[in-house]
């Protein structure tokens, strides 16, 4: 006998079925992370009813676990940038962000975000969200006190630097510590809650799309107690439920190098159900084999003087960049083990502050007995040391072009730490792949048509960062909120 099919983000239910509406609104939005809160808040504020469907019992996605740097500029500056000195003219920042992104770049899209980012940051501002007319000069992942403005990326490296003016994009929150993502999710959560016109249904999860035969997106099934709701969308649904990090099927189906990372990050809900539901209907999912994979090798940046050689003794990447273009980098490698060398003083407090966690694999009182203990060709790490020394004297590094400042001698004793991916040290990923959107957010087909009623935004969709080597951080938070707001008033304009 045949068992009537689970419904499930893979198998849209047909409006035909639906007898009637549970629930009916002008926008429902999917998730309540840093996406699915902005487009609540835009689509609200131009006149709205909303209802926002969360999975977990409060708001937060990733966008909470985060440290909500923010990638903005341009335009001449944000109030930040302009303060601490920075001029940041807007195609700089999209000079820099096609690059980012390479081949895959939208650029549409990547205009659209970096001529409204100032207006962004002053939305942000409008919200309630805090930053301080202050810059953080050291090389950091995150800023771990108050200050705001710092680089987050690939700006001051090559080849970057070489074809857009760098400028610091990455503007931290107003608070000490890790702690940006929970409080950016705790003001925009406020800004959501003092909103009559929007509801939030809190342990509800979005089981599937409702779509017509022509496509059209009319609601969604949600799940509330045990039972199932047909819920009825003027406007559109916005699928804001984050990416599928935590979904290993989807991550070997479609992005397997991302494997090679040992931690996804994210929150529990990045399972990819938002992706799935937008493909059901026919929606175009994109960049589906890129992420964001990273060998955090600074703090201490002291890290940055050393030099990654592969199993030949070989450099291969200027190692001033972001440490997500380091890591993409090392995965591409044909190369049974990778060593980060440095001397004894770049090692520094390493064991103390780093996220790296890659064990020491050799020390070396000379270059011989460090190749020995290596296991490398003898003569190898020679070679590569003599001419990156002799590079370092003349100030030019003639072959991967790290910058002057971050060049210095390298003489023993060294340490060379084991930085193979799969060898212990921490390997943090998430994808950068999802629904193929308008820069406004609608969905879009294969052939690149539009599907009424469905939106995405935030990692659901594939927004404006496309890959690990250009990753900045920020862009992602950046993009989330962004692309929610877009898509929060283009919804709200199809209703009112
Ligand atoms: C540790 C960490 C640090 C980071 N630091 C930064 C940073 O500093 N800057 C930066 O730009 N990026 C950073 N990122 C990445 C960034 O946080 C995320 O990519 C971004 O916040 C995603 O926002 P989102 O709104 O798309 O998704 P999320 O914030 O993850 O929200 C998605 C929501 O959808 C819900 N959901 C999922 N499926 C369903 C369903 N079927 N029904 C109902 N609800 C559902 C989830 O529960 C979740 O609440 C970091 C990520 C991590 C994990």
């Amino acid at each position: 006998m045949n068992q009537p099919a689970k419904t499930g983000p893979n198998r849209y239910r047909p409006l035909s079925q639906v007898a009637n509406w549970n629930l009916e609104t002008d926008v429902a939005i999917v998730g309540f992370g840093g996406a699915g809160a902005c487009a609540a808040i835009e689509a609200a504020d131009a006149g709205a009813e909303v209802v926002i469907f969360e999975a977990a019992s409060a708001s937060g996605g990733s966008t909470a676990l985060s440290s909500a740097e923010i990638y903005m500029g341009g335009n001449g500056g944000t109030r930040v940038q302009q303060a601490c000195g920075f001029n940041d003219q807007t195609e700089d920042m999209v000079t820099y962000m096609m690059m980012a992104a390479g081949p895959q770049a939208d650029e549409a899209k990547i205009r659209n975000y970096c001529e409204q980012s100032t207006a962004h940051f002053n939305w942000l501002v409008s919200m309630g969200v805090p930053f301080r007319d202050s810059y953080h000069a050291e090389r950091a992942i995150m800023c771990l006190t108050d200050d705001c403005l710092l680089y987050t990326g690939n700006e001051k490296a090559w080849p970057f630097a070489s074809q857009a003016k760098p400028c610091p994009r990455g503007h931290n929150l107003q608070v000490e510590g890790d702690n940006g993502g929970p409080l950016l999710m705790k003001i925009l959560t406020e800004n959501v809650e003092c909103r009559d016109n929007i509801t939030v249904e809190y342990e509800v999860r979005a089981l599937t799309l409702i779509a017509d035969e022509t496509g059209t997106v009319h609601g969604l099934v949600v799940r509330r107690d045990g039972k199932e709701l047909n819920v009825r969308a003027r406007g559109g649904v916005i699928l804001c439920a984050g990416g599928f990090a935590m979904n290993e099927d989807m991550l070997r189906k479609y992005a397997p190098m991302l494997c090679a990372g040992n931690t996804p990050i994210g929150n529990p809900g990045d399972t990819g159900s938002g992706i799935e539901m937008g493909i059901s209907v026919g929606a175009a999912a994109i960049n589906m084999h890129e992420g964001f994979i990273s060998l955090p090798y600074y703090p201490p940046a002291s890290m940055t003087f050393g030099i990654l050689v592969n199993d030949k003794g070989q450099r291969f990447i200027n190692e001033d960049v972001y440490h997500g273009r380091l890591g993409a980098f090392a995965l591409r490698q044909q190369s049974e083990r990778l060593y980060f060398i440095l001397t004894v003083e770049q090692y520094g407090d390493y064991e103390q502050v780093s996220y790296l966690g890659a064990e020491v694999a050799g020390t070396g009182e000379t270059i011989a007995e460090l190749e020995s203990e290596l296991g490398l060709r003898t003569g190898s790490l020679a070679h590569t040391l003599s001419i990156y020394n002799s590079d370092c004297e003349r100030g030019e590094d003639r072959e991967h072009h790290k910058a002057a400042e971050w060049l210095q001698a390298l003489e023993p004793p060294l340490v060379a730490l084991d930085v193979t991916p799969g060898r212990g040290a921490f390997v943090p990923f998430f994808t950068l792949g999802g629904l193929d959107t308008l820069p406004a957010g609608e969905v879009l087909t294969p052939r690149r048509e539009i599907i009424p009623g469905l939106y995405a935004a935030g990692r659901t969709a594939c927004g404006v960062v496309r890959r690990a080597e250009g990753y900045s951080s920020g862009m992602s938070v950046g993009d989330a909120t962004f692309s929610g707001r877009m898509a929060g008033k283009q919804a709200a304009a199809r209703i009112t």
